[in-house]
């Protein structure tokens, strides 16, 4: 075994479903006396019921959190909370939701409660991300780090089909690069691993049957494991990669993640052979790349980034942004090589076998 070194990241999880009725001690347990309940507009209603359980521990809802948290929705949220005299925060919904109490976190030092209701993973992470003037700053802290998680797979029930599998396969994108990230060890390897084998086999199970709570609450395992690895090592070409076409053209998030997934995969292949070989094993295939694709295609996510907005003319200059800031990736990164794995996930063709 080489040599390593691992961080552990200091929060703590409440896993099962109906631990939501376990938030009012453990706000009081954080010593917390009136938090801001934070939501997006769509998922207000379940905020309501969030502040109703806390009843005098709840500050107010704030019901603005969208993709990417602009700066202004930020501050907004900010003076919300000192306006209410907020000591904390308790965020529930997906990763934009979770971003907004980070950017709380970061500006004013509330520490935040994590209820997720997607696979995105951010509950587990010190990421942070703020967006200004169409571009987005992300940055690394640990005061925003969400104190205490609360998984209660009973609040991903509403996740629509289509919501949840490219968040699924956003999930699985964070363990495919822990297992080959530059400051990897073989603790994250094996959590990012075993999040694979969860979401493979939830994934499908939901879309089938969405109210089935044993594969929701199996899926919310592996998002746990894939936020926890996102949190503790480098990402590198797919994450780069979504975060410039999310942040630059504006893409969706967790779709962007699903059809470029297969296609960074591929590109990596031969350079991370131990990697791939765990990643295929995980979800089942012979081959990872395939094995990705095969999967997408099978819980119905989309896996053509000409199908969720992205624009062919645009491509030369993705590929030119992606390739701008060096960064660490199992396969050198050119502008021929990543143009090449755009035009490939841009028409969702299927990655070409391995050679
Ligand atoms: P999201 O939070 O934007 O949620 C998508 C939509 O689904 C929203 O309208 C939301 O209200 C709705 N929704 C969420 N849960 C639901 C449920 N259970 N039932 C019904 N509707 C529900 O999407 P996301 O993919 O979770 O998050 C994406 C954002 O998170 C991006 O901005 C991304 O950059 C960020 N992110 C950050 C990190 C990090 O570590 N900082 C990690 C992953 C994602």
């Amino acid at each position: 075994m080489e040599n390593f070194t691992y961080n552990a990241l200091p929060s703590r999880v409440v896993f099962g479903a109906g631990s939501l009725d376990r938030l009012p001690q453990e706000v009081a347990g954080l010593g917390v006396e009136k938090a801001l309940v934070l939501s997006t507009p769509r998922q207000r209603a379940l905020a309501e019921d969030v502040a109703r359980r806390l009843a005098d521990q709840a500050a107010g809802v704030f019901d603005q959190a969208v993709m990417h948290v602009p700066v202004a929705t930020a501050a907004a949220a900010v003076a919300e909370a000192k306006r209410c005299g907020a000591d904390a925060c308790v965020a529930i919904g997906g990763g934009s939701t979770i971003g907004l109490g980070k950017a709380i976190a970061l500006e004013f030092g509330l520490p935040i409660i994590a209820v997720p209701t997607t696979y995105a993973g951010s509950e587990m992470t010190p990421i942070w991300g703020l967006t200004e003037a169409g571009v987005k700053r992300t940055g690394r802290d640990a005061k925003v780090l969400p104190k205490t998680v609360i998984y209660d797979a009973t609040l991903t029930v509403s996740l629509p089909a289509h919501i949840a599998a490219p968040s699924g396969m956003n999930a699985i994108a964070h363990c495919v690069e822990a297992l080959y990230a530059e400051d990897g060890n073989p603790i994250i390897s094996m959590m990012a691993a075993e999040g694979i084998r969860a979401l493979a086999r939830s994934l499908p199970a939901i879309v089938a049957t969405p109210d089935d709570l044993a594969a929701r609450t199996d899926a919310q395992y592996g998002a746990w494991l894939a936020g926890a690895a996102l949190g503790a090592v480098s990402m590198s070409l797919h994450h780069k990669l979504c975060h410039t076409l999310g942040g630059s053209f504006n893409l969706p998030h967790a779709d962007t993640h699903t059809a470029v997934l297969p296609h960074a995969a591929a590109y990596n292949r031969d350079a991370a052979p131990a990697a791939m070989a765990q990643v295929a094993h995980a979800l089942g295939s012979d081959d990872a790349p395939n094995g990705l694709f095969d999967l997408a295609s099978r819980i119905g996510a989309k896996t053509a980034l000409r199908d969720v907005g992205m624009q062919y003319d645009d491509l030369d200059r993705a590929a030119e942004l992606a390739t701008t800031n060096p960064y660490a990736n199992p396969r050198p990164v050119t502008f021929d090589g990543i143009r090449a794995l755009l035009e490939a996930a841009y028409e969702g063709r299927r990655p070409a076998p391995a050679t």
